[in-house]
């Protein structure tokens, strides 16, 4: 995966970028980020990037030139590349979409905008793809733009220790993961579930996929709404539902596939 982030604070990015997942992905040479300072591609000597907004009205706005300047030479230096505008306003980033940028052999341009975004043009003039974090307003691009990479970077082949590690994670396959337990056995009087200490791997595979169905049900049942499950999910949440001592919260479950 190919990075090239354009924003108003280059040292910010290149720290987060340089800890944890970002950082092992770029020393094994299956992310590579390049980091743009938009102020080099102002062209007045107290390098501006914003200025205030027509029509009057709070905040600033960033300039477009500096910009259309900013994504010129990265397409000098790339070709064709694929354009993310981080914006409250976009798309909403999702497990999918974090799945689709991992894939994406064009370099992906990330544009972080702040004060109170940039200038319409840029949107109009460039296209691109808006992706929101969620509905909320924070104050730049840089965390979303970091997340976004986050997100894609970890389903990379090679990139987690254990390629199987991302397989189970929350929203994968449109379930929230299992509990998780590790040592000691015993905390402050709560204990492991015995299925995990008793080396029945059918077992436990079974007690995960139960469990991942109830934290789903309980936590996100939204996600449950128009889900076709197999038969076996369909049995299992009906065991959840009866410990639970509820019924079919969203009405029934669409029948089975496999
Ligand atoms: N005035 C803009 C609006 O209400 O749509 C918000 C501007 S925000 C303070 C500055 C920048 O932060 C945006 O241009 C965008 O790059 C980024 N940003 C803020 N919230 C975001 C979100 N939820 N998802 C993605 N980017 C966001």
């Amino acid at each position: 995966m190919h990075c090239e982030i354009l924003t108003l604070f280059p040292g910010f990015v290149r720290e987060a970028v340089s800890y944890s997942m970002l950082k092992r992905a770029q020393e094994k040479g299956l992310l590579h980020v390049r980091i743009h300072d938009i102020r080099d591609y102002t062209d007045d000597p107290h390098r501006t990037a914003d200025d205030a907004p027509y029509g009057g009205g709070a905040g600033m706005i960033m300039k477009a030139e500096p910009l259309f300047r900013a994504v010129d030479a990265v397409r000098a230096q790339c070709g064709a590349f694929r354009l993310i505008l981080p914006s409250p306003q976009g798309e909403p980033f999702t497990q999918r979409l974090a799945q689709d940028l991992s894939r994406e052999e064009r370099p992906l341009v990330f544009i972080c905008g702040h004060y109170e975004g940039f200038d319409e043009r840029i949107r109009l003039g460039l296209g691109g793809q808006e992706v929101s974090i969620g509905d909320y307003v924070v104050t730049g691009g840089e965390l979303p733009t970091l997340v976004m990479i986050d997100a894609a970077v970890r389903l990379i082949p090679g990139v987690l220790g254990d390629p199987t590690s991302a397989q189970y994670d929350s929203f994968t396959d449109g379930l929230l993961d299992y509990p998780h337990y590790t040592r000691p056995v015993r905390v402050r009087g709560l204990e492991v579930p015995p299925v995990l200490l008793s080396g029945n791997h059918k077992a436990i595979h079974r007690w995960r996929r139960k469990e991942a169905l109830r934290n789903t049900y309980c936590k996100r049942p939204d996600l449950l709404k128009d889900r076709v499950l197999s038969q076996e999910d369909r049995r299992l949440l009906e065991e959840v539902l009866q410990e639970e001592a509820c019924e079919w919260p969203l009405g029934e479950p669409q029948g089975s596939v496999t």
